[in-house]
């Protein structure tokens, strides 16, 4: 049984997660196609807290045999945003975060900074693909629970593919600096370049780096040379 300050924190998130995510990306995913960008400039698109999970864990936490609900597709071709939601629960508090879609080989929790600290954990700064030291944490669906080592920080990266990729001059791999303006604009460091040809161009930071330079979902960030 849920007390009143959990239940009002409970839809108090859910507002919120709904109104960061939904709003603000549902408009770049529309026209994901035919978005043209200065020259130097990429889209940024901001990552609320989110798991990808495997076929395994997905059975663990909802049941046998289940499959992901599709909710609404993301701005990267082929990714999804679920139905499906679970409690992550570290030793300071509990968490909802949506699953996105396909199922993937190895489950990971994606937090932001503050996110950790909000359920007291200490999650790693990882670039995409590398799980090694993540935070263990419980993840807790409607059927079962899981305890494991998932939790972690996405660090910041640009999904391009090779042609928009060859016009910014950028490497696979290539690690880039990018510039937001604005009047709390920064230059994000460490920018890791991803390329391929199933990707649209978009640079990915989470909500910490997004509320620390003011930034939503459809503005521009400019790569530079330091
Ligand atoms: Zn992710
Ligand atoms: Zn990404």
């Amino acid at each position: 049984m849920l007390s009143e300050e959990q239940l009002a924190r409970l839809i108090a998130e859910k507002v919120a997660e709904e109104l960061l995510t939904f709003r603000r990306c549902e408009e770049c995913v529309r026209n994901r196609d035919s978005r043209k960008f200065p020259d130097g400039f990429i889209p940024i698109g901001v990552s609320a807290r989110h798991m990808h999970i495997s076929q395994e864990d997905l059975e663990a936490l909802f049941g046998k045999g289940y499959q992901l609900t599709k909710e609404r597709d993301l701005y990267q071709p082929g990714e999804f945003a679920s139905a499906e939601v679970v409690q992550v629960v570290g030793p300071k508090g509990v968490l909802r975060v949506r699953i996105l879609g396909p199922v993937r080989k190895q489950s990971q929790v994606e937090l932001s900074r503050t996110d950790c600290i909000t359920i007291g954990i200490d999650a790693p700064y990882k670039y995409p693909g590398d799980l090694k030291g993540a935070a263990p944490i419980t993840i807790v669906g409607p059927k079962g629970a899981i305890y494991k080592e998932a939790g972690i920080i996405q660090a910041r990266h640009i999904h391009t593919p090779p042609d928009a990729a060859e016009r910014l001059g950028i490497k696979n791999g290539e690690l880039v600096s990018v510039k937001v303006a604005g009047e709390r604009g920064v230059i994000f460091s460490n920018v890791l370049v991803r390329v391929s040809e199933k990707y649209l161009l978009q640079m990915h930071v989470d909500t910490d780096d997004a509320n620390a330079a003011g930034v939503n979902c459809n503005d521009l960030a400019e790569l530079v040379r330091l």
